[in-house]
Order: structure tokens, then sequence, then C-alpha cells
């Protein structure tokens, strides 16, 4: 557990999956990739789905749900997800936390792999997870989620997303005062309206970078994935991002990392590097 301004901060586990490490590495070749992380025998690199849970008293905002348990099995397949024992309801029991707990949920984008737990589907009827909660998107990124382009379309699922707007439980997050002590950052190059939140603290604010930065190995500015659908823009928002991470001794907040949960990071000869790395919090 972290604490950052008026906030508890925990990162959850929300459960396991595995993507392409082409797809994953984009332009860098597998020999140096390769390095860092194993691949199975069908090129498949594992990723965790780490969310954030952050606690100022009786309000409970969690940041982004998961993969969830509606994926059709042959997606399942595909993308070799596990998530019996780590998930988000037993991420959230651990903690003494019920799903009737949480007041707000905000969805950094709605990819599967982090919108996938907002709705729970019994019988074929959609009901929100977090009854009591009131979910947030950049409108941006809900307008490009419901007429997504050609290349991203696989990871944009309506049925994650469009009976809870339909019932008025998804809303818009356009105030940044909304929740406060809390900065609201919205770029592009992933996915136009992505959404990462800083957690204001005079000593070590914490930066839930989404998948403008999915894992550590994605530190240095090439190092970027072949889902982000605005490479260029990307990079831009990177390199303003991570010197605040600098400047300001950011603590960063990884998605997917496998391993590593959190990270500082510094000025490196070429590109940023990361400076202190912790597989624990
Ligand atoms: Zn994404």
């Amino acid at each position: 557990m972290l604490l950052a301004g008026q906030y508890k901060v925990n990162i959850l586990n929300t459960g396991w999956f595995a993507m392409d490490g082409g797809a994953v590495f984009g332009v860098i070749p597998k020999v140096l990739w390769n390095k860092h992380v194993d691949c199975d025998n069908k090129n498949r690199v594992q990723m965790s789905c780490n969310c954030l849970l952050l606690e100022k008293g009786s309000q409970k905002i969690l940041i982004d749900t998961g993969i969830g348990t509606n994926l059709q099995e042959k997606l399942k397949k595909i993308y070799k997800v596990e998530n019996d024992i780590d998930n988000l309801n037993n991420s959230l029991s651990n903690l003494g936390i019920t799903k009737n707990d949480i007041t707000d949920v905000i969805i950094t984008h709605l990819h599967f792999d982090h919108s996938g737990g907002m709705i729970t589907y019994h019988d074929g009827i959609s009901r929100p997870t977090f009854p009591n909660a009131n979910y947030y998107v950049s409108k941006k990124n809900y307008n490009w989620a419901i007429d997504p382009c050609k290349i991203d379309l696989a990871s944009y699922m309506k049925r994650n997303f469009l009976p809870l707007f339909q019932s008025g439980k998804l809303q818009f997050l356009s105030d940044q005062n909304k929740f406060e002590g809390i900065e609201i950052i919205q770029s592009n190059g992933h996915t136009p309206g992505l959404i990462s939140i800083v957690i204001q603290d005079l000593k070590q604010p914490i930066f839930y970078c989404s998948d403008m930065i999915p894992s550590s190995f994605h530190i240095p500015t090439p190092w970027i994935s072949s889902f982000d659908l605005f490479p260029l823009a990307l990079i831009k928002e990177k390199d303003k991002f991570l010197q605040r991470a600098v400047e300001e001794n950011w603590l960063i907040v990884f998605p997917h990392d496998p391993k590593n949960k959190a990270a500082t990071i510094d000025y490196g000869s070429k590109y940023f590097r990361l400076k202190e790395v912790f597989t624990t919090i």
C-alpha cells in the first residue's frame, strides 16, 4: 500500500494474459526484447492487468477493471487469459472491500483488457459489476470506441460498455476538479482520449500511465507497441510526461508489466532509463 496526497493507493492484479511479442514491442527486433522478456512457443509474452484502487474515507475509486469474466472462450485461448485466482474480486476481497463499496470507476480507455470488468453478464443479462459506482470515461475515447477504425476494431467490444452508457451509468469525465488531488491527463497516441492519472503528492506523485507506457520495458522512447494508433504522437506524449516524471519524482505504475509493478526513472545517455524498480508495493 502507498500513500499519495489524500489517498491510500493499492495496485490490484486482476489477472494475466499474453500477447504476441512482435505486437507488444513494435519495431524492436526480437533479439533485443527477448533478452528482457520470455515468450512461449507461440511467441506470446505474458502480461498482467494491474488496476489501481484509491481510498479517501468512504470514497473508493477504481482505475480500470481488467479483462473481467465476459470474454468468449475462443478469445480467452488466443490471449491465454488466466484470471481464475488473480482477479479483481479476489484482489478487492484481500483488502476487505466488496464491489458494493466502490464509489467511482474511471476507465482509462475502453480496450477490452481495461474495461472488461465494468459489466457482469448473468444468463445474457448485463449488470454493472459495481452497483453503487459512477463510471467515467473520456468523451473522445467513447466516441472512438463506438466507431473504431479497422485496426483496433477487435479491441473495442461494445458489449463491455454500451449497456452502461445506455443506462446512464457511464458518464464523460470532463471536469478535472471532480476528483480532488488527482490530475486527469488525456492523450491520443495509443488511442484517442486515453486517460492517465497523476495522484498529487508533495514528495512523490503516482502516475498511472495506462497504455501510454504499458510496461517498464517501454520506458525508452522507441519501445512502443504495434497497438499504438499514432506512434509519432505517442513518442511526443511519452517524452513530455516522462520528463515530468523525472523532474517531479513520479512513481510510475505500469498496467501490464508481468513483474515490475512500479518504477522511478531518470535521464539516460540516449533515452529515459529506469532508476528504481519495485516488484511489490
Ligand atoms: Zn489499450
